[in-house]
Parts: structure tokens; C-alpha cells; sequence
């Protein structure tokens, strides 16, 4: 979701970027205009996750799985095992990805729940191990993860689902992603921030757009950038900043609560993740006691224009993602149209 002033603002720009007839989808990918873009924008993500300038920024293209083997090409050496904490679809992927590259060991796992709570956590990492591969917000379950755990191995986490959406210690990761789609702008553009220090860890002879010294050094422009989804993340990174993180946070803990104590209360619905504890600020899942209750509950979403709120193909029932943009106004009509079921339906 991106808010509506965002969107007009890219929309004026889509006609005339800057008042000299030149559109935002005509503009040079080097050149100063997008130079500003680029330098102003990596600026606001330093800045929203208070990194104390150990770190790198890249925008980068190829989405979520492309870092899933990015990752492994450059940090999993031969001979080298990389851990990987699986909470589900988005981690199996990643760990798939990294098997190609080299030997991985699976931490912990939450399988055996259905992935509908969080894997244990180990008492301590093995240390020889090349990185340790966390997904922050499981967007399919609804699970996530509060803090982040104590690794002596390298940390590297997939945020695309909940970067932005609150204090983290983003300070603490080796490296972190996100595909932007969620949190962030438009899908098109990966935000990938590595620590310099990672930079010497890389293992293999790389083609230089897999290679991250080979980004760091082309400053994200060693090929033609998706120029429009960058710009639009900018917007969205300066509507960020003019929110605040700790608000947005606020937002995100009220909206998501509003859901959950619905979803608990409501005699017609059940919560996907038990555990209060594991629950997703950003996606909630709930599911209806039988399918017909599901069909008739859809039907009555979309009567009442709430769009969007089918579970992902792979889990069923209900989900809805609460992101940065996602106004609290929307969750109380969601909350309302429950209800207005729950009387229907007994
Ligand atoms: C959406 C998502 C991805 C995948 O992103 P693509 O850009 O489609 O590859 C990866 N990880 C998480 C946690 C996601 O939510």
C-alpha cells in the first residue's frame, strides 16, 4: 500500500519530474538528477535505521530470491555451512537457494506447527559457521520476530516485510534486505544494506552484478536501475521520516492489537498463531470454523469494499497486512464487518 499524496506525487512526476518537461520515466540513470535520488534516499535509509556508518546501501533489482542466492554466492565458501533459522516459505526458499552453493544446516525449525509459531531458538549458534539467515516477519504465517538473536556468526536477515515497521537493531546485522514491495514503494526495486567490513568475506570469482563489492563500488548504477521505483521508495522513505519510525511503530502495535483482541474475542474466528508472543504486527491471519463461513465472509468483504484479504494460497483462511500505509480507519472497518458477521452468523 502507499498513501494517497505519494501516489499523486509520483504521478505528477510520471507527467513532468522537476518543471522542464522531462517525465521521471525519461530521465538519465547517470546523471544528477537520479544522482540525487540515489544519494538522498540511501541517506533516509541510514538515517530510519539508525546505522552508525558501518554499512553500505545498495538498490538492487531481482527481489527477495535474487538476495536468497546472492547471499550464499558470496558468503558460503567451499568446504563452509551457512545456518539457517526456517520459519517457513520465504526461509525454505532461501535456504534451497544457498543449498546450490554450498552446505547448510537448518538451526531450528517451526515445520512441525505448521510454521504457525516461531522455531526455538538455539542456546547459542555454532561459531564456525559463515553467516546465520533470519526472516524477520513471516508474511504467509503471521509470525515475527521481536529482537533479533545474539549471533557470533554474521547476521543476515530478510526484512522485506517488516523494515520500517519499527525500532530494530538494524545496527546488528552483517547485512539486511528487503524487496520493497511491502513496506517500502513499488515492486521493481530490492534494498540490500551490508556491512563494509562483509565486503572481505566474499568467497567466489563472481559475475559483477552477483558480486556486492562490485555494487558498492558502482554505487548501484553498474547497470540501468529501475529509476521509477527507486524514486517512488524515496517518497515513501520521506513520508517515513515525516511520520517517525517510534509512530509508525505506534500505529503498527494499535492497529495490529485492534485485530488480534477482534479475532479472539469474535465467536466466528480463530487466530492462525496461537503464541501472543510470535504474532505479526504486519500480517494477521485468521481463519472461520468452516469453509462455507470462509466463502460467506469473503462475500461480505467485498460487499463492504474491503479488498485483499484472502490468505495466501499455500495457508487458506484470512490475512491482512497491516503495512505502514495501511490507515487504522481500515482496521476498524475490517474489526466492524466482523462483527456485523459474527450477528449474522449465530
Ligand atoms: C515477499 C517476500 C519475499 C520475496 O520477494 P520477491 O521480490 O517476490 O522475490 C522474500 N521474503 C519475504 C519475507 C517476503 O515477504
Amino acid at each position: 500500500m502507499l498513501p494517497e499524496e505519494v501516489l499523486k506525487e509520483a504521478a505528477d512526476a510520471v507527467v513532468d519530474y522537476q518543471g522542464d518537461g522531462l517525465s521521471i520515466l525519461e530521465i538519465p540513470h547517470r546523471g544528477q538528477k537520479f544522482d540525487s535520488i540515489l544519494e538522498e534516499s540511501k541517506e533516509l535509509v541510514k538515517e530510519l535505521c539508525e546505522l552508525q556508518g558501518d554499512h553500505e546501501v545498495l538498490w538492487l533489482q531481482g527481489g527477495g530470491r535474487m538476495q536468497f542466492a546472492m547471499i550464499p554466492m558470496n558468503f558460503l565458501g567451499d568446504g563452509q555451512r551457512a545456518g539457517y533459522l526456517d520459519s517457513g516459505h520465504w526461509s525454505r526458499d532461501a535456504i534451497q537457494s544457498a543449498n546450490v552453493f554450498g552446505a547448510t544446516e537448518v538451526l531450528s525449525s517451526s515445520k512441525q506447527n505448521n510454521y504457525s509459531a516461531l522455531p526455538d531458538l538455539p542456546a547459542s549458534f555454532p561459531e564456525d559457521l559463515a553467516y546465520v539467515h533470519i526472516t524477520t516477519n513471516n508474511t504467509i504465517y503471521g509470525t515475527q520476530w521481536n529482537g533479533l538473536p545474539l549471533s557470533e556468526p554474521p547476521l543476515i536477515a530478510d526484512m522485506s516485510s517488516d523494515i520500517l515497521s519499527r525500532k530494530r537493531e538494524y545496527d546488528k546485522c552483517a547485512l539486511f534486505y528487503a524487496a520493497v514491495q511491502k513496506n517500502v514503494g513499488p515492486a521493481g526495486a530490492t534494498l540490500a544494506v551490508v556491512r563494509k567490513d562483509m565486503l572481505k568475506q566474499i568467497k567466489r570469482k563472481l559475475p559483477a552484478v552477483f558480486d556486492y563489492r562490485e555494487q558498492v563500488k558502482s554505487k548501484s548504477v553498474l547497470n540501468t536501475p529501475p529509476v521509477f521505483a527507486i524514486y517512488v521508495s524515496l517518497l515513501m522513505l520521506r513520508w517515513t521520516k515525516s511520520k517517525t519510525i517510534s509512530v509508525l511503530e505506534q500505529e503498527s502495535i494499535a492497529k495490529s492489537e485492534m485485530l488480534y483482541n477482534e479475532i479472539d474475542r469474535n465467536s466466528v474466528f480463530a487466530p492462525v498463531v496461537k503464541v501472543k508472543d510470535h504474532r505479526s504486527r504486519m500480517n494477521v491471519c485468521f481463519t472461520a470454523a468452516t469453509k462455507e463461513a470462509e466463502k460467506r465472509f469473503a462475500d461480505l468483504c467485498h460487499a463492504r469494499n474491503i479488498v485483499g484479504v484472502e490468505g495466501h494460497r499455500s495457508v487458506g483462511g484470512f490475512r491482512a497486512s497491516l503495512y505502514n500505509a495501511m490507515a487504522p480507519d481500515a482496521v476498524a472497518q475490517l474489526v466492524s464487518v466482523m462483527q456485523e458477521f459474527e450477528q449474522t452468523a449465530t
